[in-house]
């Protein structure tokens, strides 16, 4: 058998959501809702299948690898300089290419739980000892313990704002003030998968923080708000110098062409952002409403899911969801994350749930 790193041997692999076709085919059943992985229910905007349609004939091509004309793109939608966005096949290509870069012996990588499930993985990849700190009361990351939880080894810090799967969010003044009180060696990297979803008057995006402290990045991606969760996009906003040594830790050419138009041609539409916030907190509404109707507890969410409070028969539940075609994910004890889908998909839900728990 080959030599396979300890700490990789013993690593519990990511768990995604159930793909619609697996579940199709393990149990049978032809109409499914995937509810599982925080995904767009809608499709990217149409002008971006048009644009990809237009160069797919040239993929013979590796595409360009310093992403230019996104970058560009970025740049000029949001006015931050280029030399402080760096592109990733999706924001996950660039948390593990920072938790490399940082990590190795001897180093430790803090972060709130429960929380992204790539955050303890990454830290196994970057070789760094995970130090989990558990959420407050309240679900958020708990910010006062997480500072105190920081060593001297610790090289990298994940806030997760809004936090998934609970979707909670901490105020600007609260992350400021964390980020404040953070040794200059430390890493923060702000993940802010969900930002363009948030309501929240008292939150606001760490990018600020980013480009003022060499110690603070933060993680975007295209994988939500613009639907394009298939074609892996996503971006890091920094200090330049920060940002040009990570880049070192990434593979080159990792940002396909097909998803690099894609996501120049999505940030065209700020209008259309607008109306899917909308929307989405119509759907955060309905669930809201339909759980209290059932008396299940759940917790105020800035993004595109809802944490739900099922009970001990948690696991066995969301089991009896995906066998009724619904597809949501337990991710602790008692405690489920459903995403926010199409109206039709979310009545769905409710259909399949009271479907099961008549029958539990
Ligand atoms: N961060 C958080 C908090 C997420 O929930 C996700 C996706 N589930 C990601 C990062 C990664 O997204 P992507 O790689 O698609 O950009």
């Amino acid at each position: 058998m080959p030599r396979i790193r300890p700490e990789i041997e013993s690593l519990v692999r990511y768990s995604p959501g159930l793909p619609i076709e697996e579940v199709a085919r393990e149990y049978g059943i032809a109409d499914i809702v995937k509810l599982a992985s925080n995904e767009n229910p809608l499709p990217p905007f149409p002008e971006v299948s048009a644009a990809m349609a237009e160069i797919v004939s040239g993929v013979n091509r590796y595409p360009d690898s310093g992403c230019f004309e996104l970058t560009k793109a970025l740049s000029g939608a949001t006015g931050i300089a280029g030399e402080s966005l760096w592109f990733g096949a999706g924001s996950s290509e660039l948390l593990t290419a920072v938790a490399r870069a940082v990590g190795g012996e001897g180093t430790s990588v803090v972060f709130g739980w429960p929380s992204f499930a790539m955050y303890p993985i990454n830290a196994a990849l970057g070789g760094s000892e995970p130090i989990q700190v558990p959420l407050d009361s309240r679900h958020r990351y708990d910010l006062d313990r997480m500072a105190g939880a920081i060593r001297s080894d610790t090289t990298l810090v994940f806030l997760c704002n809004p936090n998934n799967p609970t979707g909670t969010y901490r105020a600007a003044s609260d992350v400021r003030a964390f980020v404040e009180g953070i040794s200059d060696d430390t890493l923060v990297v702000l993940d802010e998968a969900y930002a363009e979803y948030v309501v929240a008057d008292d939150y606001e995006s760490g990018i600020p923080l980013a480009l003022a402290r060499p110690n603070v990045i933060v993680a975007r991606t295209f994988s939500k708000m613009y639907g394009l969760a298939g074609l892996r996009v996503g971006y890091m906003i920094g200090y330049p110098d920060t940002i040009g040594s990570l880049r070192r830790a990434q593979i080159p050419f990792s940002v396909n062409s097909l998803a690099q138009i894609a996501a120049i041609t999505s940030l065209g539409y700020p209008d259309r952002v607008v109306e899917r916030v909308k929307v989405n907190r119509q759907g955060i509404a309905f669930l809201e409403q339909e759980l209290d109707v059932r008396g299940i507890e759940w917790v105020p969410s800035q993004a595109n899911f809802v944490w739900m409070r099922l009970g001990p028969d948690n696991a066995a539940l969301c089991q009896a969801l995906m066998e009724r075609g619904v597809i949501v994910r337990p991710l602790s004890d008692e405690w489920a994350r459903v995403s926010i889908g199409t109206d039709s998909e979310n009545r769905r839900f409710f259909s399949a749930l009271d479907g099961v728990l008549a029958k539990s």
